[in-house]
């Protein structure tokens, strides 16, 4: 017990005490002045910190969860960890909403990028190095979505039905890793349900997270994903998010008075608040403090370092001077051509609360062209194809300063004479409002807003423009309503809450200057949340395809950048395929077919196909790589950085090949989880499916192979790595367990499962030996009889390689029949 709070709660009435247990607003908890309890601030997450407004001062934008699940490196994502605790603490701020350690049970999955793997080990691990770093700088991690919310169909109210072993296995594995081997401090509920209650109502908060394993920090529900007063505050879910309350306040008052809550659990839910801020200094602060944007060298070193150790060599076939595409040499080059649609404007998050405005953004081209430059080499460029799905962000360059005006009644707008309250310039047409834009009303505001602007066109013909908003808007060109959406029925932006994008189109004439109006009238929608698209797309002039594949035809060398955007890859909806968009397979096709040599960056945070595969001479798969992304990259195409990435996931030939592909999305509101435990590579391994690349897989510009391995005890092993190859070597060795005794198992039972990884440096011509200790649950499974776990007992080969599909030694060993005593490990080595 801790005094301090519990004189506090000793002291606080029960009202009090409830008004803790939500938030105040979109980002902070409520402060009881007369006890001296401050606010406590928590900000998104996690490839940086945004702060309290989605567009409001710049973080660092560190690689998204994929890129970092590929470094298979414990040690760099505590530096990163360390950077976003910065980045946190200059937003105000003392817990940043993040890792997400859901797990991909499907690719296409529309936050699969934020996430980290289809391994719960590699999730756990990755999570934890971050957890460690970010909360060494004071910070809380709050770790979500707690669980089963790994995909985003119907996902407020979808059920995710799991059954018990496959919970305890694969999903909950993150979580569990989380509080035992990083301490964290939050946890935050999925939206979804979890077999039958909503996971803010679920037992698993309780018995799972708070009993079995011991958490004695704070849960807090997503954001509009508490539904409960009752069943929530029981479950033990501290703090309901955003404020004001929906469910608490008045309504928790009166459940205790009926009975239906205790006192006892009322306080025990605020002390979990209060001890979160005493735990990040929140409680003997003044408040949060400002919001301000950090920016050094060092850290925009650790994100391009960060980037290019994540980025995965999936081919490098020899050129024909015989010597291996990448790394490039540029003495061979006279001219090299960039194209694909990525290039100039490359992607460095994924969409929706994951979003941040990077503090500078270094785009492929930029990067590569200087290199190439300042090595002689002509650099050509055509986009080759547009892959938009919403008309993108209007050209800011094109306008004169972007104005906007705010209005707290949406009728001043048809008022000539009518005072904006508030006016000022945007740098983006793409806003979200979290918290009341014009600063009047707390909570669900009502304002009108009016964007204007004089607007330019570079090219004469059809443009089209197209509006998403949350509150009816109005886009007009030259005093004419060109689109109006107020028919336009909401479920289709803004995380579902805004409408679908409406559409216009205008013939404007290059040179010439258009007025520009847009305006928006919002009326609370009961979630506090206000935001717009205003998008414009140039008429195509000429035809880039051709323009792109000519340039390929007469250069030496062509990049490739291909890819998704957050149009595609976005919290709020999933991918209906792995194509990648547009017309970007023809465009790699086509220009593989007259290009002595093309190397394809793959720009996307998921698995895509790759059709063309075979007839690229390199594929370079980058993710998003985060604010540096251009830099990361030539970093690693031109050597400077030996690619080291190895894939978190299995890239699959085709959607239907992929495990959960019959049981997904889901029907009825329900999504039924019946691959069991039978995720990613379990079920390709098992089922004997060919993979486009393995679990696991990475090329170096060196190959090192493991050459000796002798186990201590079946938890200890150390390996040997030789490098035999020509320059030095980056090796991720992978220690898989498969149980050689397959009797009586389940049938959803994997045939391996990684169980341990080091990255270990090799110096060309010499041997490494590390030591690997394997996860200490490498042998557990869960008893669905029984409910516990239990240590399995006889033969298991562990496979140790380079992928889960490339295995240089296996060694077995025996696990002692002991029950279900996991607390002490014994087992015998065979030779
Ligand atoms: C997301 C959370 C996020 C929260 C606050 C929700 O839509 O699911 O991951 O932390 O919003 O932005």
């Amino acid at each position: 017990m801790n005094t301090r709070i519990e004189e506090i709660l000793d002291r606080a009435t029960l009202d009090e005490q409830i008004s803790l247990l939500a938030g105040a607003n979109f980002w902070e908890t409520v402060a009881i002045e007369r006890l001296n309890v401050p606010v406590m601030r928590v900000t998104d997450g996690p490839v940086g910190a945004r702060g309290t407004r989605f567009d409001g001062e710049a973080s660092v934008c560190v690689p998204c969860g994929t890129l970092l699940g590929a470094t298979w490196d414990r040690a760099l994502m505590a530096e990163v960890g360390e950077l976003l605790g910065n980045e946190t603490l200059a937003k105000g701020a003392t817990a940043l909403l993040a890792p997400t350690v859901n797990l991909h049970r499907t690719p296409v999955g529309g936050r699969n990028f934020e996430c980290i793997s289809e391994d719960p080990y590699l999730t756990a691990q990755i999570a934890v190095g971050y957890i460690n770093g970010l909360q060494a700088q004071g910070v809380a991690s709050c770790i979500k979505h707690f669980v089963g919310n790994d995909t985003e169909f119907e996902r407020m109210t979808i059920d995710s039905q799991i059954d018990e072993r496959t919970l305890r296995e694969l999903y909950l594995v993150p979580f569990e890793a989380a509080v035992a081997e990083a301490g964290v401090l939050a946890v935050m509920t999925g939206y979804n349900r979890i077999n039958g209650p909503f996971c803010a109502d679920s037992a698993l908060v309780t018995d799972v997270l708070r009993g079995e394993w011991g958490f004695d920090g704070l849960v807090m529900s997503d954001w509009f994903g508490m539904h409960s007063t009752v069943a929530s505050a029981n479950a033990g879910v501290d703090l309901e998010m955003p404020g004001p309350t929906r469910y608490r306040g008045q309504m928790l008052t009166d459940a205790v008075q009926q009975g239906q809550v205790s006192e006892a659990q009322i306080r025990s839910l605020a002390r979990s608040v209060l001890t979160l801020m005493q735990r990040t200094g929140a409680l003997d602060a003044a408040g949060p403090g400002a919001e301000t944007t950090r920016d050094n060298v060092a850290d925009r070193l650790l994100v391009r370092r960060a980037g290019s150790a994540g980025m995965v060599l999936l081919r490098n076939q020899p050129s024909p001077a015989g010597q291996p595409t990448l790394p490039i040499a540029t003495d061979r080059l006279r001219t090299v051509a960039i194209v694909g649609p990525n290039a100039t404007i490359g992607q460095i998050m994924g969409g929706g609360s994951a979003h941040v405005t990077p503090t500078h953004t270094v785009h492929p081209l930029e990067a590569l062209r200087a290199r190439f430059v300042a090595a002689g080499v002509q650099v050509v460029h055509s986009a080759g194809c547009a892959i938009h799905r919403r008309t993108p962000e209007i050209n800011l360059q094109l306008c004169d300063e972007m104005r906007v005006d705010f209005f707290v009644d949406p009728d001043d707008l048809d008022r000539a004479d009518a005072t904006p309250v508030s006016s000022g310039v945007t740098g983006t047409t793409r806003v979200i409002w979290a918290t009341d834009p014009v600063g009047l009303n707390n909570g669900d505001p009502t304002f009108g807003v009016r964007f204007s602007t004089n607007f330019t066109a570079d090219v004469s013909g059809l443009w089209t423009f197209g509006i998403e908003s949350i509150g009816p808007a109005q886009l007009s060109i030259d005093g004419q309503i060109l689109i109006d959406n107020a028919a336009v029925a909401a479920g289709g932006s803004f995380f579902g809450m805004g409408r679908g994008e409406a559409l216009g189109t205008l013939e404007l004439e290059r040179g010439r200057t258009y007025s520009f109006v847009t305006e928006m009238r919002h009326r609370p929608i009961g979630t506090g949340l206000s935001g717009i698209n205003i998008g414009a797309v140039a008429p195509v002039i000429g035809d880039p395809f051709a323009d792109a594949v000519d340039m390929a035809a007469t250069a030496d060398l062509t990049i490739v950048v291909v890819g998704t955007n957050d149009d595609w890859e976005s919290e709020g909806w999933d991918r209906a395929d792995l194509d990648l968009p547009g017309a970007q397979d023809k465009l790699v096709a086509a220009v593989a077919q007259v290009c002595p040599s093309t190397v394809v960056v793959v720009n996307a945070g998921s698995p895509v196909a790759m059709p063309w595969v075979e007839q690229v001479d390199a594929v370079l798969m980058a993710w998003f790589p985060g604010q540096e992304f251009g830099d990361s990259l030539a970093d690693v195409l031109f050597g400077d950085v030996q690619p080291q990435g190895r894939l978190p996931v299995t890239m699959p030939r085709q959607l239907q090949d992929t495990p959960a592909f019959e049981h997904t999305p889901g029907r009825n509101g329900v999504a039924r989880y019946l691959e069991g435990r039978l995720m990613g590579y379990r079920w390709y391994d098992t089922t004997g499916r060919q993979p486009l690349f393995p679990f696991g897989f990475g090329l170096g510009y060196a190959a090192a192979t493991v050459t000796a391995v002798t186990v201590t005890d079946p938890w200890t092993m150390q390996v040997d790595v030789s490098n035999d190859d020509q320059r030095d070597a980056i090796e991720v060795v992978q220690v898989y367990a498969h149980q050689v005794d397959r009797t009586g198992l389940d049938a959803d039972e994997p045939d391996q499962r990684l169980v341990g990884f080091a990255k270990v440096n090799v110096a060309v011509g010499t041997t490494s030996a590390v030591e690997i200790r394997l996860d200490p649950h490498a042998y557990r499974a869960w008893d669905t009889t029984n409910r516990c776990w239990r240590q399995a007992t006889g033969a298991f080969e562990l496979r140790v390689g380079r992928s889960s599909r490339d295995i240089d030694i296996r060694v077995t060993v025996v696990l002692a029949a002991a029950g279900n005593d996991i607390a002490q490990p014994s087992g015998e080595v065979l030779p």
